[in-house]
């Protein structure tokens, strides 16, 4: 049966004790509360007046499987009446915990044959950050620890994802922030090489890693991170000759090359980890979201052998570790949900599939006078708002990025996109069907026109 809920109750209730993530809180009690979400299924989420809602965000790039997954219900049920949770700090660990690594390491493949477990994406990147400077150290290199990062990244909200990202806003709240970490620029050409050639701007931003590595001395830098597609700074899609020569740039100096497939994992660009569409071998993988289609919170880090064995050599405890590293319930929702993914065989169908699919849309979605670019790779995409059709030129101006004005229609118009400074970007669930994604494009394409 349907819950029946007190939206007014709720929504005052929210605005007197509720701090929600990420918001502007001075306007969440203007607004007199959050839209309550009540329900969901397939790629709908229900608000509490009756509206559905088509959620091209797949949540927060996350619910890869769609919503309403009973199998998923009952993974978690039939775990946790045999085992809710136990932790892997006693010599333990849970016979999920255990399949879901090996299994994870399967679809990894190479040498990347360890997974480390923890409960967010921010949490795997602490794992990272600790494990790549412990590695380190334990060669015998401690100076080895400086990690480099790109403007704009994302690599979540605790201090030290918070540090690690290149976030400006982040920045310039609660800091300091954890020393050791350098920045360099971001692969976007839409933005940064407009009107350039693809290959030379790829390569071009490529260098500033070898750039960086020689101003701050090979000899300190531990690792270079990247996010294979930049997701929430905007759905960066690098142009191909970029990663490749990062990835050589590492291999040159001896530095750790780190993929963060927060967002890209797990199908999203049509494999099953971003790093493996652009065909390069990184030392660490930092995994979540889509693991568990978000339905638990859960996630990894992928371990080199080279790493693995550093770490078996030490004789001592890596000191690091989460109290939920390796729930049992979690992991048993996470393999389900790969088990789904590999039935429906989501992961084929992205690259063959939708994903085509969704780029011939948006290459007719680009013919749009507002339009300035639509980009797409596998089920993730990013629309460019521009106030001169040929030109990349925002709108910025007194009402603020025309993404939030358009994006704030699109909603209206029963279309969850998220927006990131003049642009929308989406991530829909791995189940989408073609009609579903005519719908995105479609309401893109009138909310623009009612924006104009
Ligand atoms: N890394 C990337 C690439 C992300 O997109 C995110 C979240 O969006 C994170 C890390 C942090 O994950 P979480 O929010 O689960 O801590």
């Amino acid at each position: 049966a349907l819950k029946n809920y007190n939206v007014a109750e709720l929504r005052r209730l929210d605005v007197e004790h509720h701090l929600a993530a990420q918001q502007d809180h001075g306007m969440m009690r203007d607004i007199g509360g959050a839209r309550i979400i009540t329900r969901a299924d397939g790629c709908y989420i229900r608000d509490a007046e009756g509206n559905a809602i088509l959620d091209a965000m797949a949540g927060l790039w996350c619910v890869q499987v769609g919503y309403g997954r009973k199998e998923l219900a009952s993974a978690a049920y039939e775990q946790m009446l045999e085992l809710p949770y136990y932790n892997t700090f006693f010599k333990t660990a849970s016979p999920p915990t255990i399949e879901l690594a090996s299994k994870i390491s399967g679809l990894l493949g190479g040498n990347l044959s360890h997974v480390f477990f923890n409960s967010s994406g921010s949490e795997a990147i602490d794992t990272i950050i600790r494990m790549a400077r412990f590695y380190w150290q334990a060669k015998g290199q401690p100076e080895r620890h400086v990690i480099i990062a790109r403007e704009n990244g994302y690599h979540g909200s605790t201090i030290a994802g918070a540090s690690l990202g290149g976030m400006r806003a982040m920045h310039a709240q609660g800091g300091p922030w954890v020393p050791g970490i350098e920045h360099i620029r971001q692969p976007y050409l839409f933005n940064d090489g407009f009107g350039e050639d693809p290959r030379a701007f790829g390569e071009a931003a490529a260098d500033a890693l070898e750039q960086k590595i020689l101003e701050v001395g090979p000899e300190r830098v531990a690792a270079f991170i990247g996010e294979p597609v930049q997701g929430a700074g905007g759905v960066i899609i690098p142009p191909e000759t970029y990663w490749p020569r990062v990835e050589a740039i590492c291999r040159k100096y001896g530095i750790l090359l780190v993929s963060d497939d927060v967002i890209c994992g797990f199908g999203r660009l049509g494999q099953w980890f971003g790093f493996q569409h652009f065909g390069i071998k990184p030392d660490l993988v930092s995994m979540a979201k889509g693991m568990s289609s978000g339905y638990l919170p859960i996630s990894a880090v992928g371990v080199a052998d080279h790493i693995v064995e550093v770490l078996r050599s030490v004789g001592d405890d890596f000191v690091h570790g989460y109290t939920y590293s390796g729930h049992p319930t979690a992991a048993a929702v996470a393999l389900k949900n790969i088990e789904i993914m590999e039935n429906e065989d989501l992961v084929r169908r992205t690259r063959e599939d939708t994903g085509p699919y969704l780029a011939r849309r948006m290459a007719a979605l680009a013919e749009h006078p507002l339009v300035g670019e639509a980009r797409s790779l596998g089920l993730i995409g990013a629309v460019e708002i521009v106030s001169k059709k040929g030109t990349n030129q925002r709108f910025g101006g007194s009402e603020g990025p025309a993404g939030r004005i358009v994006r704030d229609i699109c909603i209206t118009n029963g279309l969850m996109v998220r927006a990131v400074r003049d642009s929308l970007v989406m991530s829909p669930p791995l189940t989408i069907s073609h009609g579903e994604i005519d719908d995105i494009v479609d309401i893109i394409a009138k909310s623009l026109d009612e924006a104009a």
